[in-house]
């Protein structure tokens, strides 16, 4: 039973180490950001109601994301256990999840930080695809797609997201530094918090988050004992 959050700014490289994380763990990754952008294209209500905070490049409100992500928490596949990407954003998404994991007896296997310094994060951004069928992600200079344009998965066209234009990109950084930033202290109280330099490479971080489970896992067993 593995729980991780994945917590970064905006091009850290959350998405990418979750996939990643799914394929290997088997346990599904869960990224508030895809939910959100699937309702948005369905025209849900949820989804009218979170797009212009999303093309503004700021975070929809806590109660909207909140009982979104209780909905796909509750699904069955959750039951194994998850990574989360994107969710939570605020001290009060994190004390939300908290409130729901604690009564079933459940915990946070780990909490991952994936420190990118705010240039090579511009420079990523600059450049990510991503594509719209089935949420993969690619940028164009390090992790290209085989074919330029084409889903290496689905082949469908890709896109760059309406909200990667550069001005909307720094205010997500600034909401990042604003909003999110304050979960790094909360989660380092809980003992918690794992830094991972996130510019060491996709396998070099994926080896580092492998490491932490595998310590979190061998923690869980002795708190049984
Ligand atoms: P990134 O991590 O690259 O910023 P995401 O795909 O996670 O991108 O999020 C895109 C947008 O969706 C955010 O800018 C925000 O508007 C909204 N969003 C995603 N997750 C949350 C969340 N947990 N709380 C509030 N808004 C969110």
């Amino acid at each position: 039973m593995t729980r991780l959050v994945l917590l970064g700014p905006p091009g850290s490289g959350k998405g990418t180490q979750a996939s990643a994380v799914q394929s290997r763990w088997g346990i599904p990754h869960i990224a508030s950001g895809d939910l959100l952008r699937a309702r948005v294209k369905e025209k849900t209500e949820l989804g009218e109601r979170a797009k212009p905070y999303m093309d503004r490049g700021e975070l929809v409100p806590d109660e909207v994301v909140i009982e979104m992500m209780a909905e796909r928490l509750s699904e069955s596949d959750a039951r194994q256990g998850y990574v989360l990407d994107g969710f939570p954003r605020t001290v009060a998404q994190a004390e939300a999840l908290d409130e729901r994991l604690e009564p079933m007896g459940q915990r946070l296997a780990a909490v991952v930080y994936l420190r990118v310094p705010e240039p090579e994060i511009l420079r990523r951004l600059s450049g990510r695809q991503v594509c719209p069928e089935c949420n993969a992600i690619y940028q164009v200079d390090t992790m290209p797609s085989r074919e330029p344009g084409v889903c290496d998965e689905c082949g469908a066209a890709l896109i760059q997201r309406d909200d990667e234009q550069p001005d909307v990109v720094r205010k997500r950084l600034e909401v990042y530094a604003v909003q999110t930033r304050p979960l790094l202290d909360y989660y380092r109280g809980r003992g918690l918090l794992h830094e991972i330099d996130g510019t060491i490479g996709v396998d070099n971080v994926l080896a580092r988050i492998a490491g932490i489970l595998e310590e979190a896992q061998a923690g869980a067993a002795e708190r049984v004992e």
